[in-house]
């Protein structure tokens, strides 16, 4: 596989010589909604010096699971998410970039969005190649719990058990819970809410069991069930927290009472903080069973914070970093990363670097297919191309030859930010716009940040820097056209393909 290097492979090698079924390490990736870099209490930003900083939103949150995750590894202050849920979650499972995969925009359970004329609002198949299905090829036995959204309602991606999963719990269609209350049936016994009725959890209905709560103890019994059949075993854990609608978690209510905030931003808070006790019930729950040390947890958000906290563009939502999910600035793109072992241990399969912060190099969600990949020993087939490569250096505290420096997220749609390009490389970002009438708005074609010396994207400097300008804009077309990206349609049926300035 063309994401290991030599010296990982080699030592990987050695590992895997001898090694039977069962000491295959356990996997879980543990995905959370909405969830951007700064909703925790963990400072995943650095100062200077490259020491964790915090900053006041770390103050108002209370996320101890994470502090406990992040004190065991190592987390990332670069990590990028697409704007928007679905072309993560599809990233996710294929390794590929949305321009790549074509699932630009979230799917819509209904209907098509508004986009180019083929982009792929039907999401994945029994026929794409999915990380569930090669880990399962390799001996795992797959459990998805939560929110899925990888296809519409009716087609077959919207059952996550189509798509390589052995076991589903409550995945379906669509992104947004129609309750998280038990009394409410999580929507199914709300005429209401019933549009978005989560499937199945019949047996917490009419009880005061959070959704968060029900997806973790189901989860549970279902790693309860792979233990016993000596099979690893790969957990996608995936809270329908904290996307909207922003219901209290009673559980943390009084920790918010007196904060200040509105009623919205403390409900986020508190279904924060219980996603954050679900990480914490599996990871006492992988020690009561004594496989914490052969159990990796990487933890990820889909795409920037939805805290609803303030203006979309502004600083709020994920401040210091501006802007929110949808847009194109980094408090849209920045997700929070941990990786760990549930145990650090002599039966860790490899080392990961402890209470160790890494933000000398980027990281992406395209990364997390290859890692797991590589942490498990399965193969990438050769005829499927992937735009990750394994984090397994980084991971370790070194630098990684293979990372390439960018990131590209293309938005062909219309949304919060939209018809725009958002393009990182090195220490360079573009936002370039397709159209830059955006409702009563009138947006810049192209803004350039140098985030080594503007981090909070302040200062646009496209009218001084045209020479980077241009060299930034052409190498974005560039690595448009190698991922075969799609352009959306103007009203005289025109393609709205990127101009150099
Ligand atoms: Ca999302």
């Amino acid at each position: 596989m063309r994401t290991i290097t030599l010296l990982t492979y080699l030592l990987y090698s050695l590992h895997l010589f001898g090694q039977n079924e069962s000491n295959k390490p356990n996997i879980i990736l543990f995905l959370v909604d909405d969830m951007g870099l700064m909703d925790t209490s963990v400072p995943m930003l650095v100062n200077k010096d490259g020491k964790p900083q915090k900053h006041p939103l770390n103050g108002f949150y209370r996320t101890p699971n994470m502090e406990r995750l992040a004190k065991q590894g190592v987390r990332f202050s670069q990590f990028y998410a697409q704007s928007v849920c679905s072309p993560t979650r599809v990233s996710l499972m294929t390794g590929q970039n949305s321009a790549r995969h074509r699932v630009t925009q979230w799917i819509n359970p209904e209907t098509k969005n508004h986009g180019p004329a083929d982009w792929n609002w039907e999401g994945l198949t029994s026929k794409d190649v999915t990380l569930p299905a090669l880990l399962q090829k390799n001996g795992y036995h797959t459990i998805f719990s939560g929110k899925a959204h990888f296809a519409p309602t009716e087609y077959e991606g919207a059952d996550p058990a189509n798509l390589g999963f052995d076991v589903n719990i409550a995945g379906c269609a669509f992104g947004s819970p129609g309750s998280y209350l038990g009394v409410d049936g999580y929507g199914n016994l709300d005429p209401k809410r019933k549009k978005r009725a989560i499937p199945g959890l019949e047996k917490y209905h009419n009880t005061d069991v959070f959704l968060s709560e029900a997806i973790t103890r189901e989860a549970i019994s279902a790693i309860d069930n792979s233990l016993k059949k000596e099979s690893p075993f790969f957990l996608y854990m995936s809270h329908y927290a904290a996307h909207s609608p922003f219901q209290t978690d009673p559980r943390f209510g009084d920790n918010y009472k007196d904060s200040g905030k509105s009623r919205p931003a403390n409900s986020f808070a508190t279904l924060i903080e219980g996603m954050d006790k679900s990480l914490g019930d599996l990871m006492d729950h992988l020690e009561s069973k004594g496989v914490e040390e052969n159990t990796l947890v990487l933890f990820v958000g889909d795409n920037g914070s939805d805290a609803p906290l303030g203006d979309t563009y502004g600083y709020f939502s994920s401040a210091p970093l501006r802007g929110k999910k949808g847009t194109c600035y980094e408090g849209g793109l920045r997700v929070p990363f941990i990786a760990g072992w549930a145990k650090p241990g002599k039966a860790n399969s490899f080392p990961i670097a402890q209470n160790a912060v890494h933000y000398q190099q980027i990281g992406t969600v395209m990364d997390i297919y290859a890692t797991i990949l590589d942490a498990t020993g399965t193969k990438n087939p050769s005829d499927h191309t992937i735009d990750g490569v394994s984090l397994i250096p980084q991971l370790q505290g070194k630098n990684n030859p293979d990372r390439s420096d960018h990131f590209l997220c293309h938005f062909p749609h219309s949304h919060r930010s939209s018809y725009f390009t958002s393009y990182r490389k090195e220490d360079w970002k573009l936002i370039y716009r397709y159209k830059t009438k955006v409702g009563k708005r009138t947006l810049p074609q192209y803004e350039l940040y140098d985030l080594a010396s503007d981090p909070y994207e302040k200062t646009n400097l496209a009218d001084q820097k045209p020479n980077k300008l241009k060299t930034l804009t052409e190498q974005m077309m560039a690595q448009l056209k190698a991922e075969g990206a799609q352009y959306a349609i103007d009203s005289s049926k025109k393609e709205l393909r990127p101009i150099l300035p």
